[in-house]
């Protein structure tokens, strides 16, 4: 028998990376010179939320005022759809070269949505550090018949500035050290995906998700006391696991077992929590279905500040049950440890009492 990754390795693969990067304190002032040297038009739409929009969006439009940008603005309500194509409109009509996503979450993926449809470019500017999507090809939309993300672009350039990010709420920056700990039982059901089902999988988009989980495990005590140099890590983890989805030209080394049932008990719930919230809480019970060490993962995100039980979560006990035995159905051609039968209500409901989640 020949190595079943050989087949793989010789077929074309595409990836679309980010061309720059900027991390660090005030590296909000960094934009308006990305866009001189990438050279991509003078035409700029900013997406922002009403709030960012006033923190951030008015000051980077005069930056690019300052250096002859023709600068417009997007407002951004809701992640739905219908902002999407308002986006859209806006991009055509006014022939933007170039949008900007600014903002938590909705702001980066309608900017990358939109633009993505239309031909533009979009750079990412992440004024929270709450999940991956910050640097990722992918996108969520609310109210789609996916509630998983779907492929958009990989944004040209990404601005982080940490010093605006550490000023954002706890937790938020919790919440992406919860996505970025997910890793750990998504690279395994990936790989589980590979030797069962013969998927493609990818050794290096693999090892540098996982890796972005490590570095969060291994800075925890730091990352609770918001020290600036934890805050960089967890940025510098959320980036790495866009660019490792890019590598592998699929979500998959970021998004496993753990993100289907973070997507179901979206679903199910009435107030859900945050996305990384709901992932952390994933991982530790699928860490056990994968005979990890769960009771590391739990008490790693007990250490952050990160929801280990549905109360914490604000969830209740039963709709973490319910999430547990619909989650293999959200996303059927998605092979995990959940397998195709996924899990009845009697071994839902045990492996969250076990792990303590419920
Ligand atoms: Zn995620």
């Amino acid at each position: 028998m020949g190595d079943p990754m050989s087949a793989d390795r010789r077929a074309p693969h595409y990836m679309q990376l980010p061309r720059e990067v900027v991390v660090g304190d005030g590296s909000i002032r960094e934009i308006a010179p990305m866009c001189d040297r990438l050279g991509l038009g003078d035409e700029i739409l900013i997406v922002s939320g009403p709030r960012t929009y006033g923190l951030f969006g008015r000051p980077i439009s005069a930056l690019l005022g300052e250096r002859g940008y023709s600068v417009r603005h997007a407002i951004i309500e809701s992640a739905e759809a219908s902002e999407v194509d308002r986006v859209k409109a806006i991009i055509s009509r006014e022939g933007i070269d170039l949008v900007l996503g600014v903002g938590g979450g909705k702001s980066i993926d309608i900017a990358k949505l939109s633009s993505a449809a239309c031909g533009a470019h979009v750079i990412s500017v992440p004024t929270a550090a709450s999940h991956d999507g910050i640097a990722s090809p992918y996108a969520s939309i609310k109210g789609s018949e996916r509630p998983y993300s779907v492929r958009a672009q990989a944004p040209i350039g990404i601005v982080a500035d940490t010093e605006i990010i550490a000023k954002s709420p706890f937790r938020l920056l919790a919440s992406g050290c919860g996505d970025s700990i997910a890793k750990y039982t998504a690279v395994r059901d990936w790989r589980l995906a590979h030797e069962v089902k013969g998927e493609y999988y990818g050794e290096y988009a693999a090892n540098l998700a996982l890796m972005s989980s490590k570095l969060v495990m291994a800075r925890a005590s730091s990352i609770a006391r918001g020290e600036p140099d934890a805050i960089r890590t967890v940025v510098e983890a959320l980036i790495s696991c866009g660019v490792a989805m890019s590598i592998a030209g699929t979500t998959r080394p970021c998004s496993g077992s753990e993100h289907l049932f973070a997507h179901a008990l979206e679903l199910v719930a009435k107030d859900p929590g945050l996305h990384g919230e709901r992932c952390g809480l994933g991982t530790i019970m699928m860490a056990k279905l994968h005979g990890l060490d769960w009771r590391r993962i739990r008490a790693v995100l007990g250490r952050i500040g990160c929801p280990t039980t549905a109360s914490q979560l604000g969830v209740k006990g039963e709709e973490v049950v319910e999430a547990l035995t619909i989650a293999h159905r959200i996303r059927p051609e998605r092979f995990t440890i959940l397998g195709e039968r996924g899990l009845s209500r009697d071994e839902a409901k045990r492996l969250a009492e076990e792990t303590g989640v419920i």
